[in-house]
């Protein structure tokens, strides 16, 4: 049994030509599930063309913060049908991001906040997207109570405890193998094992020995390599353990 990426972005403007040839070849890389993201509209349709077409790909399909201000006045109501789709495991990637003066702040949590209230009203799992801006975010999953994982985990060992202790899952990214990640990698050695999720953000954040290049789903043996020494496990059972957690949360109790 093999990785389970749950957060990667397949889009043709990243990946051109190369996309199908790669897609096609992840089953060789012991690579066993995708869940590809969106970030908009246009771009979980994209996704979820994906899941259509390879058995081993899901799709997400979410709003993220950096799109907030540009979307159509009808953009609920598609995104609700968009999340009633076929293979469509979770409403993502979602969030606020102060990283960058836009869109405004105030614009951002407005659609952050519609849609973790799509979330419980749908009864969907829900991925977040969370730079610089933790606090904030920390307080909207308080009062919400979604079930999800934050995504590409960049905050302290203490809101880790807190969101764990909302019941949510932890995702890091090859970011963790960098050599100045030191406080990330303090913060995995923390969290617990049945609740750390290996993800890309493909095809950005390659791990050692890649980064810097364009990643993909096959390059997260080596994000598992580094988990699995911070949790005193092989990367087998790292690899293993990520991916019942991600099976847990995306398809719930009934696939064990
Ligand atoms: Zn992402």
């Amino acid at each position: 049994m093999g990785i389970f990426d749950t957060h990667a972005h397949y889009m043709k403007d990243d990946f051109g030509e190369d996309l199908e040839t790669l897609l096609a070849d992840l089953p060789r890389h012991n690579v066993e599930r995708v869940l590809a993201i969106g970030c908009d509209l246009p771009s979980s349709e994209e996704e979820i063309a994906l899941a259509a077409r390879y058995d081993y790909i899901y799709a997400a399909v979410g709003v993220h913060p950096e799109h907030a201000a540009d979307l159509p006045e009808d953009w609920e109501r598609r995104l609700e049908e968009l999340l009633s789709r076929d293979k469509v495991l979770a409403l993502g990637e979602i969030g606020l991001d102060n990283h960058y003066p836009e869109p405004p702040r105030d614009v951002q949590r407005e659609v952050f906040v519609k849609q973790l209230e799509m979330a419980k009203r749908l009864d969907k799992t829900v991925i977040i997207h969370s730079r610089e801006a933790m606090g904030e975010t920390l307080e909207l999953l308080k009062q919400y109570k979604p079930r999800g994982v934050m995504h590409c985990f960049s905050g302290s060992v203490e809101s880790m405890h807190e969101i764990v202790k909302l019941g949510m899952y932890i995702g890091f990214t090859g970011a963790l193998t960098f050599k100045n990640s030191l406080k990330a990698r303090a913060v995995c050695a923390e969290t617990p094992i049945d609740r750390l999720l290996l993800e890309t953000d493909c095809p950005y954040l390659a791990p050692i020995p890649f980064r810097g290049k364009r990643s993909d789903s096959s390059m997260i043996q080596y994000t598992a390599a580094v988990m699995a020494e911070l949790k005193g496990v092989s990367t087998e059972e790292m690899i293993e353990i990520a991916r019942k957690n991600g099976e847990r949360l995306f398809f719930g109790e009934e696939l064990k």
